[in-house]
């Protein structure tokens, strides 16, 4: 495995393997750029088939957290990290401490938080070795479930879809196919049940269905019907990969907007849809919220102005779907556009400064 032709394949800014046989950690953590500010990205726990597969995904997930940081408009880059494992068997109090020395090590450039297989307790105790973690408990200061934020983003981001789309935001009467209620799915149904649009759900949960169909009037849809159910809005909030080949030419949903990450089996699949003439809310721009949550963490939470700034989300898509029109690109090569072309900008603002002047205007 070439290590540094890996990361030369996207400028990745530095990678830290963390070996610590005695405990039994073997963790990677990547950083991608760091021109916003310190990079933060969740430590996802993972039994990979190989070293090689752990950093191309390490490295995959860092760079997409300097998108949606950029994005969302936070100074903040991206990083990512790996603890390689078996999450049934391998997680311990010592293991996530072992973790928490090699991020404070980075003196910050680095800030961990939860992601697949890891908790809120498992950041408590990197915790107790580090304070360059979020995503933790309210008791302790932290901000919890970021779901009902990222719902929140989305339920906004939906809006501006179907603006775009159709020239009015109001829900009441739309017809929304929500693949997956859990965290999200569930609290983005809350949200929109009150703007009165009409739900309809599918889940491999039952339970979840079920309290889909009991709080909110819910149609039950069964596994692939989801795709093509004649909704205004398809929303993808359960797991990645759901737009590819075999989707896209029966979605009969004109607009795509959810909170999965990783929609788009392919880059490609974005023009696939523009050529559908499916507007897509790019997943990592509509699902910021939960970024933005923890991201406030950093600043002293505060659940109120998490939210407001995940009001944000509306804008920022309006202007991906306007230069998707203007240039006649795939909004998810629009979003990528914008969101380099602010890395850009700040790399050349921070480059006319000099360090005694302010360094950014900060919208988090
Ligand atoms: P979750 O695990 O709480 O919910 C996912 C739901 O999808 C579950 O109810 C599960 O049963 C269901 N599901 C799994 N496979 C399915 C399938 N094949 N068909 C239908 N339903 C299926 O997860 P979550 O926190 O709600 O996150 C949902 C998605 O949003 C994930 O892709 C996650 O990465 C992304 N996301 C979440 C947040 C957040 O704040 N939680 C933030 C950004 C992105």
């Amino acid at each position: 495995m070439d290590v540094f032709k890996m990361m030369g394949r996207h400028d990745h800014e530095e990678v830290v393997f963390c070996n610590s046989p005695d405990i039994g950690l073997k963790a990677i953590i990547a950083i991608h750029d760091t021109t916003l500010g310190p990079s933060l990205g969740g430590c996802r726990f993972y039994d990979y088939a190989s070293d090689e597969e752990a950093l191309n995904d390490v490295l995959r997930l860092a760079r997409g957290m300097t998108y949606k940081a950029s994005i969302a408009g936070l100074n903040l880059g991206g990083g990512k990290a790996v603890i390689i494992g078996n999450p049934e068997t391998d997680k311990h109090e010592y293991i996530f401490r072992a973790f928490g020395r090699y991020v404070d090590g980075l003196g910050g450039r680095y800030i961990t938080a939860e992601d697949m297989n890891t908790t809120v307790r498992d950041m408590e105790w990197v915790r107790d070795e580090t304070r360059h973690v979020t995503g933790i408990s309210k008791a302790l200061g932290g901000s919890g479930d970021p779901s009902p934020v990222t719902a929140f983003g989305v339920f906004i981001g939906m809006k501006a879809a179907l603006l775009t789309a159709r020239g009015r935001d109001d829900l009441s009467g739309i017809k929304v196919a929500v693949q997956g209620v859990g965290h999200v799915g569930y609290n983005l149904c809350r949200y929109l049940n009150a703007a009165g649009a009409e739900l309809f759900v599918a889940d491999v949960n039952e339970d979840a269905v079920e309290r889909a169909r009991n709080e909110f009037g819910a149609t039950v849809l069964s596994g692939d019907e989801i795709y093509t159910f004649d909704a205004d809005i398809f929303a993808p909030c359960a797991m990645g990969a759901t737009l590819n080949d075999e989707t896209i030419p029966q979605l009969k949903a004109s607009i795509v907007a959810g909170a999965a990450n990783n929609q788009l089996a392919k880059s490609m699949h974005g023009a696939a849809l523009l050529k559908r003439n499916i507007l897509y809310a790019p997943d990592y721009a509509i699902n910021a919220g939960g970024l933005i949550n923890v991201a406030n963490e950093l600043e002293g939470y505060n659940r109120e102005r998490a939210f407001k700034q995940a009001e944000g989300i509306h804008d920022t898509l309006l202007a991906i779907f306007k230069m998707s029109k203007d240039e006649g690109i795939p909004t998810n090569e629009a979003s990528d556009r914008l969101a380099e072309e602010r890395i850009r900008r700040m790399a050349q603002l921070r480059g006319s400064f000099s360090p005694s002047q302010p360094r950014s205007t900060r919208r988090i």
